[in-house]
Formats: structure tokens, C-alpha cells, sequence
């Protein structure tokens, strides 16, 4: 965050993966932008895989089901670094919401599902990339030049999740998103497949009380110590 222009390793892969409310998104987004690279926010597809879901109004689903949907929505789907698109309309507020996080979570459960997305992920990251989400260290780029994983306080997340969903839901409690981050932390950190935890190599920052510029200065000093980036 120092205004310092950097020279990147080619194909640089920088994972970044951690709990909801972690702030993975919001560091990724800054490494990115200070290094030149794309950000890739993984949760994105599986929240697609979710809202997709959703509209078929079901109550509950299980994995033929979402495969079959997947099956046919995924060539209509483009998913870059600003977000994802359907139809070529931009639907990435619509897969903002809480709501929609926890379809998610339950889609990502699925082996199959996974294997699927996988692929779309792999594909677009071998250009080099800041990539976020749960499993990128450990199983989407295991071979990433750099890990970080980023956890926070429970109540820190919450509180960090209610400030971005509130203003657009006044009715929201800080109560309720803690509950509903809980939950969806519990079934990403459970499954079978793929389930959230920190990679062997990566790093551990925890972020509760620190601020955005100390965490990404952190990662860029990490970078730098390995000589993946060097100041120009
Ligand atoms: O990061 P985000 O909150 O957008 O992710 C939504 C959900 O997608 C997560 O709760 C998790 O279940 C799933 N996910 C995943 N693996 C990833 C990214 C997200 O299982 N790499």
C-alpha cells in the first residue's frame, strides 16, 4: 500500500483462503491491485451454483439436481475478475446476500460439484492470479508460490459481514449474521470434500485487529522475502 510499482514473478499464484468475514476478499482485492494481477473470488461460482439453485424453487436439493442445473447454466456463465456474468448480464450483486452464501454452502458439499468448478478455476488462474476461498491452498493451486490463510475473531467477522449486508437490509442484526456465519462456517469446515483449512505452507494471519494496509503490506513483505516480487 506504499505506491511502490512492483516486478512480479511470471505466472505469479497468490492463494488466499479463510472463514467468511475473514477479509480474504477485501486483502486479495489489494494485492491485486498493487501487484497488476486478476482476483479471482472463487465463492462467486459456488454462490452462482446456489442462486441458480434458487430459482428452481426447490426446497431442498441433492447433487444430480444440481448438476443437471449446473449442466445448463454453467456455458451461459463467464466469471473474471469483476465478477460473474450470466447471459451476459452482470448478476454479481444478486450473489451478495447471505441467502444466497448459504445455498452456496450446501452446493459446495457436493464431490461432483466440485470437481466441475474445479476446472474453471485451474483454467483461469494458470496466467497467474490473487486467488480467494477455502480450499485454494490445499487443493485448487497446491502448488501456489504463496498461501495465506486469514481467520478473525468470530464476533470481528460478524460484525465485518453485518457492516457490508445492513446497508442494504436495515432489519439485519448482528445477532442474525453471526448465527448464519456460524452455521455456514461449521459446514465448510466439516464436509468431506475440500472442507476449509489452512494449507501446511500457508501462512496464518489473523486479522481481528488489524487493519486492511497491515495485512497487505504483511503479504507483499512476504512476497518480497521470497523474491516473488521485487520494487521497481
Ligand atoms: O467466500 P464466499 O462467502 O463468497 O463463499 C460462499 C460459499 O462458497 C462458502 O461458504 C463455501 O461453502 C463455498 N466456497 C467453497 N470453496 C471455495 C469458495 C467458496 O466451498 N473455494
Amino acid at each position: 500500500m506504499s505506491g511502490t510499482h512492483w516486478k512480479t514473478t511470471p505466472s505469479l499464484q497468490v492463494a488466499v483462503d479463510g472463514p467468511s468475514g475473514s477479509g480474504k476478499g477485501t486483502v486479495a482485492i489489494a494485492v491485486g491491485k498493487e501487484l497488476g494481477l486478476p482476483v479471482l473470488d472463487t465463492g462467486l461460482l459456488y454462490r452462482f451454483a446456489g442462486w441458480q439453485m434458487a430459482q428452481t424453487n426447490s426446497e431442498s436439493f441433492d447433487e444430480q439436481s444440481v448438476l443437471k442445473v449446473l449442466k445448463n447454466t454453467l456455458p451461459h456463465m463467464q466469471w473474471r475478475a469483476t465478477g460473474v456474468f450470466f447471459k451476459s448480464k452482470d448478476c454479481t450483486s444478486l450473489l451478495r446476500g447471505e441467502d444466497v452464501g448459504g445455498l452456496a454452502s450446501q452446493v459446495a458439499q457436493f464431490p461432483n460439484i466440485r470437481t466441475i468448478l474445479l476446472d474453471v478455476q485451474r483454467d483461469i488462474a494458470s496466467q497467474g492470479c490473487v486467488m480467494d476461498g477455502r480450499d485454494i491452498g490445499t487443493v485448487v493451486l497446491p502448488n501456489a508460490q504463496a498461501k495465506f490463510f486469514l481467520t478473525a475473531s468470530q464476533r470481528e467477522r460478524a460484525r465485518r459481514r453485518w457492516s457490508q449486508l445492513h446497508i442494504k437490509d436495515r432489519e439485519l442484526s448482528i445477532e442474525q449474521v453471526a448465527g448464519e456465519l456460524r452455521e455456514r462456517d461449521e459446514r465448510d469446515m466439516q464436509r468431506d470434500c475440500a472442507p476449509l483449512e489452512r494449507a501446511k505452507d500457508a501462512i496464518h494471519i489473523d486479522s481481528t485487529t488489524m487493519r486492511v494496509d497491515e495485512v497487505v503490506d504483511r503479504m507483499l513483505a512476504v512476497l518480497e522475502r521470497r523474491d516473488l516480487i521485487q520494487p521497481t
